[in-house]
């Protein structure tokens, strides 16, 4: 979650080169192929007709991070629908290195364009908790602050690799049952219960191997998760954060030592084979779906765009385009 201002602004701290047309969850079909356009389905090139989905990061491949295998800190990033132009439209060019086949959600999906529109947010939540998070290994309990789109998909994800207790922090109703339709064990509202308290309670004093922080609000609930990792006296937690802001995290150095635990921070969805899982597991089964509460028309977006500064009622708008 951005900060929100009285204007109805946010703040986002992230790469941006207004004006642009905006949209960067998106999926949609081959119409026109480049003569080196590879579709790494079949190795060959793409042909028209091709579901498909893309990375929003536009990463060169060719600077000392994207060298060194890590795309999400590319020195020469682009970001689709951020600094260049997006997909609220009919038509758009992205680089053949972006696109991933979504031809194996046919079998499982009527419409693989509105699930292959989640398979970006959902790369966002698996690199978070995946890539960089290390990943639990089944049995453990895991934490989500925060029931965005990115703690949604985490759920989802944590539980499709095993999480035993699953809890997700979330004050918002709307967003606290769309978290137990996705697998969520315990929804806990921040501001009517004891965090660390509740923590203790549901996984029997055990903690969690993973926190995730998704709030966008480290400055309110590093105290709270802190204070479960050190309640709880579970060693080698993880604490991933998503979230952007550039708010500051109040951190005790000395829970974090004598627990073993650990902050990592997380960006974008790029590279270490992140779309690629996220495509197979919702080929099998992984349906995030639910997280779509509404779906619009291309002209729609303005009007949606000014409703979504108030509307608590949806999660995610999913824009149709025939
Ligand atoms: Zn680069």
């Amino acid at each position: 979650m951005a900060q929100a201002y009285d204007d109805g602004y946010i703040y986002y701290p992230g790469l941006t080169a207004f004006p642009v047309t905006l949209g960067h969850e998106f999926a949609g079909e081959i119409v026109e192929v480049g003569s080196q356009a590879i579709n790494k389905r079949t190795g060959k090139l793409y042909e028209v007709g091709e579901p498909v989905t893309v990375e929003e990061m536009v990463w060169c491949g060719e600077c000392k991070p994207c060298c060194d295998g890590y795309p999400n800190h590319c020195e020469r990033l682009q970001e689709i629908g951020f600094s260049i132009d997006g997909a609220y439209a009919e038509y758009i060019a992205v680089p053949a290195k972006l696109c991933w086949s979504l031809k194996k959600l046919e079998q499982k999906y009527d419409d693989i364009f509105k699930i292959g529109s989640l398979v970006e947010p959902t790369s966002v939540a698996y690199n978070a908790v995946i890539e960089r998070g290390g990943g639990i290994r089944p049995g453990e309990n895991v934490v989500i602050l925060g029931a965005g789109p990115i703690g949604l998909a985490a759920v989802k994800i944590l539980k499709t690799a095993g999480a035993a207790i699953c809890i997700v922090s979330e004050p918002e109703e709307n967003r606290a049952s769309l978290a137990k339709k996705l697998g969520a064990d315990y929804v806990i509202n921040p501001l009517k219960e004891d965090f660390v308290e509740a923590t203790k309670l549901y996984t029997d004093n055990e903690g969690a191997a993973l926190y995730l922080e998704a709030t966008g609000l480290p400055d309110i609930v590093t105290d709270d998760i802190q204070n479960a990792i050190w309640e709880c006296k579970s060693v080698n937690s993880t604490v991933v954060i998503v979230a952007r802001t550039e708010q500051k995290m109040p951190v005790c150095g000395e829970y974090f030592q004598v627990r073993r635990a650990r902050i990592v921070g997380s960006q974008g969805h790029s590279g270490h084979g992140n779309f690629p899982n996220v495509i197979n597991c919702m080929a099998t089964g992984m349906d995030l779906t639910p997280i779509i509460t509404k779906e619009i028309s291309l002209n729609e977006v303005p009007e949606h765009l000014k409703l979504l500064q108030t509307d608590k009622e949806n999660c995610k708008i999913s824009i149709k385009i025939s």
